[in-house]
């Protein structure tokens, strides 16, 4: 009989002390972490810095602006956000990845190794005339999570339809040949090339040659030359396209006409 009062007297202590302690270190889980997961893209790109949209939705909870990272986020959505975390988010424009180069190089030598452009570029920084070259063995291609991009007949093509900008691309390529412009944007340097002149005319049919003919008939001075190469400033440009009709090597493509 007091065996059996004691060992109840034990079981009641420990329940006190096991509901206390539930208690004491319970882990509240946030209504609103749900939610923020269900809006964001779901495609764990990552380029947002963190492993995954479901840790970037708990970041969120504690500092909003970390949203302001997500480039994939549809406004719409973003919106929703704003709205359950009672917040006000910096817009940030609309990105798209465009690969700076014209692929009108050939190659110096058979290339038989790994075909990726990683391992390309580790024999003789790759196998292209021209070492700013794309490689064409579509690693972009491979971790495009949005099924963005593709290569016919050795030229890589971004569909922009379906970038989203979230840099993954750009991040991967080794060669740094792939940029990110505003969606907006109206012309593109197709040129990542910074050797000199004759060396770019020796390599390939239109690389930039860093003439400024471009920056001179540019009414509003948004282009300049930065190691032989023509770049432009997106926040002057106006789409007027003077830059693309009179470059001699035919290296400014248009994005959009209007
Ligand atoms: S005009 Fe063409 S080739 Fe000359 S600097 Fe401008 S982009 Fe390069």
């Amino acid at each position: 009989m007091i065996e059996a009062l004691i060992l109840g007297g034990l079981g009641f202590s420990f329940g006190v002390v096991l509901v206390y302690l539930a208690r004491k270190f319970e882990v509240k889980v946030d209504e609103r972490l749900e939610k923020i997961v269900e809006l964001l893209p779901g495609k764990n790109c990552g380029t947002c810095g963190f492993a995954n949209c479901e840790e970037m939705a708990s970041a969120s909870l504690k500092d909003p602006t970390y949203l302001e990272r997500c480039r994939v986020l549809e406004p719409d959505n973003r919106r929703k956000i704003e709205e359950i975390l009672g917040v006000s988010l910096q817009d940030i424009s609309k990105k798209i990845a465009i690969v700076a180069c014209t692929f009108q190089t050939e190659n110096k030598f058979k290339y038989v190794g790994v075909q990726t452009c990683a391992a390309a570029v580790l024999v003789s920084s790759g196998f292209k005339k021209c070492k700013y070259a794309c490689l064409g063995l579509g690693d972009c291609v491979r971790v495009c999570p949005f099924d963005a991009i593709s290569i016919s007949e050795g030229e890589v093509k971004i569909d922009k339809n379906k970038c989203v900008g979230c840099g993954l691309c750009v991040q991967t390529c080794p060669k740094n040949v792939i940029n990110l412009v505003n969606a907006g944007a109206y012309v593109f340097v197709s040129c990542s090339s910074r050797d000199n002149a004759k060396t770019v005319v020796g390599v390939c049919k239109n690389g930039c040659i860093g003439c400024g003919l471009c920056a001179k008939a540019c009414p509003v001075g948004a282009i300049k030359i930065e190691n032989n190469l023509a770049i432009i400033d997106y926040s002057i440009c106006t789409g007027c396209g003077k830059c693309a009709e009179v470059c001699p090597r035919k290296v400014i493509f248009k994005l959009r006409t209007n």
